[in-house]
């Protein structure tokens, strides 16, 4: 079966309320990874388009802060409910747009970013502060105050999850923001827009505007802004960082990584591998908590192999819009050709290309999954953060040993490990300098848990409680119940 053609967002940028178009801004083609066509054309937001949107979000912002939380979640949780009956057209869109399979896109995008609104939505009505009893009959408490202005920075692999992310906990806090894509995949996080807009959310809050770094730079520098959310690679974040940094701007930093996936020899085999698979073949591998080094303890390592490229065979590799598909292109010509790079880099460094690898005579990004084994801690593909379907299989004898190889890295977003004995599984886990660790699973990211990285991979949490500590600030007040004395 071959799905519909959704409707396609009508301009380039959604600013106060509306699509806009300017044509005046620099040609940015959108290419359907899975055949190469061109199916859409965005412009860059022109400077004069820029300052209207954060000129928009200002203006709107106070208005929007000045509601209760009930208020103010009531719309996100009817934008929950919009996405969710257009989950068929939203995925469609997000498969268009980043090339992976509809199998996945409609189980796991806008249903995210459904579940981010409607979590957001809920809890917006009891932010709250506290009251603090203070000696002699005095107190103190604390307000929960919107940051103002915030600015989402997204990656191209999960555009229609990272709009919403971003701006469901940005909104229910009092915030507005200018959401600006990834220029690989600019379309799904206008949808967001449309859809909030339609669920109520006044003109101004939830602006998109396209472009690349020459856009997010005067984004991000911009005196207007008070808070800077990125998803992406670590130098872009350490540049965003920077510069938010001169501003003494709030950030949150959702960056790359290179996560070990534990696989002990106690662990049940094919859970093992499943795991293996979803950190390293879901959404062709551009994931960036995937548990990239499968640490294999010796006894079972030729077991693991044989049953993963076993397993391999299950992989139907076609027409992403097919239900049937699960496994589609990379999102572009130019990250296969990343891709490609370290898998000629992993060969020429002496690692066992064990399947897959090469790429698919046909248009569009293809490449088969990849698997690698007798890799080793010094090799590049060991040590770089890849972003596509190639997984390193290293081997271990002791868990000591590979708990210093596994934290041995720049990265620390997240952390795998499969065994069947409960003391070790939190023993591991806890040794894990990792920010988001799995025991016996792999990549799941409910909204309720907290999401993000220790050390390069970032800064601050998605989602859950934890994320509002990023879209929010506190006023303490005190109050003096009884005379004030004063030395003189
Ligand atoms: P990039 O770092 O290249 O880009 C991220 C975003 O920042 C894009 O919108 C990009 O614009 C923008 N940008 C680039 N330079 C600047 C700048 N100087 N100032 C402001 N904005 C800028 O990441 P990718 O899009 O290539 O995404 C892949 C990366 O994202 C991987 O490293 C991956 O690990 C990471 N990632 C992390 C996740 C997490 O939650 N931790 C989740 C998903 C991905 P443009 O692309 O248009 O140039």
């Amino acid at each position: 079966m071959t799905l519909t053609y959704p409707t396609q967002p009508t301009a380039s940028h959604f600013i106060d309320g509306d699509y806009v178009e300017d044509t005046s801004g620099t040609e940015m083609p959108v290419i359907y990874p899975a055949t190469g066509e061109v199916i859409a054309t965005v412009h860059a937001a022109t400077p004069a388009l820029i300052d209207r949107a954060l000129a928009a979000a200002q203006r709107a912002q106070k208005d929007w802060a000045a509601l209760s939380g009930t208020e103010r979640g009531r719309v996100l949780r009817r934008a929950a409910d919009l996405m969710r009956d257009r989950n068929h057209e939203l995925s469609v869109l997000e498969t268009m747009d980043t090339g992976k399979p509809y199998q996945e896109t409609s189980v796991v995008d806008a249903t995210s970013g459904a579940d981010a609104l409607e979590y957001f939505g809920g809890l917006a009505g009891a932010l709250t502060g506290e009251h603090i009893p203070l000696p002699g009959g005095d107190w103190a408490y604390t307000m929960r105050e919107a940051l103002g202005v915030c600015v989402g920075l997204g990656a191209w692999n999960y555009p229609t999850q990272i709009a919403c992310w971003k701006g469901a906990p940005a909104l229910a806090c009092g915030n507005a923001m200018v959401f600006k894509p990834s220029e690989t995949t600019p379309l799904c996080a206008l949808k967001v827009a449309e859809i909030l807009h339609e669920a109520g959310l006044p003109a101004g809050l939830y602006n998109v505007i396209q472009g690349a770094g020459a856009v997010g730079g005067p984004l991000v520098a911009n005196s207007r802004v008070a808070k800077v959310s990125l998803t992406g690679s670590v130098p872009t974040g350490k540049k965003v960082y920077a510069a938010a940094a001169t501003g003494m701007k709030h950030v949150t930093m959702e960056l790359g990584g290179k996560s070990p996936l534990i696989v002990f020899e106690d662990a049940d085999l094919d859970d093992a591998v499943s795991g293996a698979i979803l950190g390293n073949f879901y959404s062709s591998g551009q994931v960036c908590s995937n548990g990239t080094r499968v640490f294999v303890q010796h006894g079972i390592k030729e077991a693991f192999l044989a049953r993963l490229v076993e397993r391999l065979q299950g992989a139907v590799i076609g027409d992403p819009l097919d239900p049937e598909t699960n496994f589609g292109p990379m999102v572009s010509e130019a990250q296969l050709q990343i891709v490609l790079g370290y898998i000629a880099r992993g060969v020429e460094e002496g690692a066992r290309l064990v399947t897959g690898g090469t790429r698919l005579d046909r248009p569009g990004s293809w490449i088969a999954p990849a698997v690698f084994a007798d890799v080793t801690d010094d090799m590049t593909i060991a040590r770089e953060e890849i972003f596509g379907p190639v997984m390193s299989v290293l081997d271990f004898e002791d868990e000591d040993e590979v708990m210093a190889r596994a934290n041995a890295t720049e990265f620390g977003l997240a952390a795998g490990v499969f065994t069947r004995d409960l003391a070790r599984a939190h023993r591991v886990v806890r040794g894990f300098e990792a920010g988001t660790c799995y025991i016996n699973s792999y990549n799941d990211a409910p909204v309720e848990m907290p999401f993000g990285g220790v050390k390069a991979s970032g800064v601050g949490r998605e989602n859950a409680r934890a994320a509002i500590e990023h879209y929010s600030q506190l006023k303490s007040v005190y109050v003096r119940m009884g005379p004030l004395e004063a030395p003189f």
